[in-house]
């Protein structure tokens, strides 16, 4: 087996503690030696204020993973870019999507890895669902993501504001899983809702459609208390698809047919060091593109003003 990849990781938050650590220190592809943080600390490794110190310190780091906020993202991926680190970005992989692009290059130049992660795509029935859709024809599909933001976000004022992406920031996970299990698509007509003292919106609804016709809709609501739905669904000639769970369950026509516990974070690292072994990027912006899409077609209502 390989050496290890040496790893850092910057921006020690939620996300951070809830999978990263958890993930990096079940997989022998990786040891964790430092992290950066204005803030937060990693027990037991080096850790350091920022990206700049941590790459001058600790010159053996073969790899980082980026995990602040998307806003403040690209200059620490483009400071590891240069000093010749493979780079994972958390989703969504930036602000915008030129900025990404340019990562891309600098990735290329430097000859190392870039991985814009979308932790959704590995949710366990996501492959059967694109399998199911591949051999079925496909009449219509929706995305109905509706979960309470006071309940995952808590205080995260990030969020809201400009490049945070309000509840897009949950819907590009229902998007990433949608462009790679349906046919390419574009957006038609959006409206999102904006609450009065936010700069990003609480609630969005697109329209898509296929080169040949195909309708998708998507509902976004982060308002929604009580169950939470997290589902895909398609109708089509083989029966109506259910992926729902965030893609943990699949069923056609009412019977389960693929469930299992998640293991996202896990098969993203296992996918970066794939790429790492390989000398290859895997960035797909699609997801981004999206958002990006909803925000410049879409329009733009003002609802009432959200407090936590
Ligand atoms: P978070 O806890 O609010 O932020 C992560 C860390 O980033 C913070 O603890 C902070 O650490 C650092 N940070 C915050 N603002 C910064 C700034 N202006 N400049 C530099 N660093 C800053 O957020 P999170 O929930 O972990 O989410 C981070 C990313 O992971 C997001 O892109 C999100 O979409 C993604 N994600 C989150 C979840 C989730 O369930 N929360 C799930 C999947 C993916 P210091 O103050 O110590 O620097």
């Amino acid at each position: 087996m390989s050496q290890p990849i040496k790893i850092g990781i910057v921006g020690v938050g939620k996300i951070v503690r809830d999978q990263h650590l958890p993930a990096l220190a079940k997989d022998q592809d990786y040891r964790l030696i430092a992290a950066a943080s204005r803030h937060g600390k990693v027990d037991d490794i080096a850790n350091f204020p920022d990206i700049e110190a941590m790459l001058g310190a600790v010159p053996e780091l073969e790899a980082v993973s980026l995990c602040m906020p998307p806003q403040f993202r690209y200059d620490a991926a483009r400071t590891a870019l240069m000093a010749k680190k493979h780079v994972f970005l958390e989703k969504p992989p930036g602000a915008t999507v030129s900025e990404v692009e340019d990562l891309k290059t600098l990735a290329a130049q430097n000859g190392v890895s870039l991985f814009a992660s979308w932790h959704s795509r590995y949710a366990p029935a996501v492959e059967a669902a694109r399998a199911f859709l591949d051999t079925a024809k496909i009449r219509s599909a929706a995305i109905n993501w509706k979960e309470d933001v006071r309940r995952w976000h808590p205080n995260q004022e990030w969020i809201w504001a400009p490049g945070g992406f309000g509840v897009f920031d949950p819907g590009i996970n229902a998007l990433s899983i949608a462009t790679h299990i349906l046919p390419a698509m574009f957006i038609t007509s959006a409206v999102l809702d904006f609450p009065e003292n936010r700069a990003s919106p609480v609630a969005a609804r697109v329209t898509f459609r296929t080169s040949n016709g195909m309708p998708v809709t998507m509902d976004l609501d982060w308002l929604q208390t009580g169950p939470q739905s997290w589902d895909i669904l398609a109708d089509t000639d083989k029966g109506a698809m259910v992926l729902s769970g965030g893609g943990s369950k699949l069923a056609i026509d009412g019977k389960v047919i693929h469930e299992e516990p998640e293991a996202e974070y896990p098969m993203l690292y296992k996918r970066f060091a794939e790429i790492v072994r390989a000398g290859t990027s895997d960035v797909d912006l699609a997801p981004l593109q999206h958002v990006a899409d909803a925000f410049m077609l879409g329009k733009r209502n003002v609802v009432e003003a959200f407090f936590d």
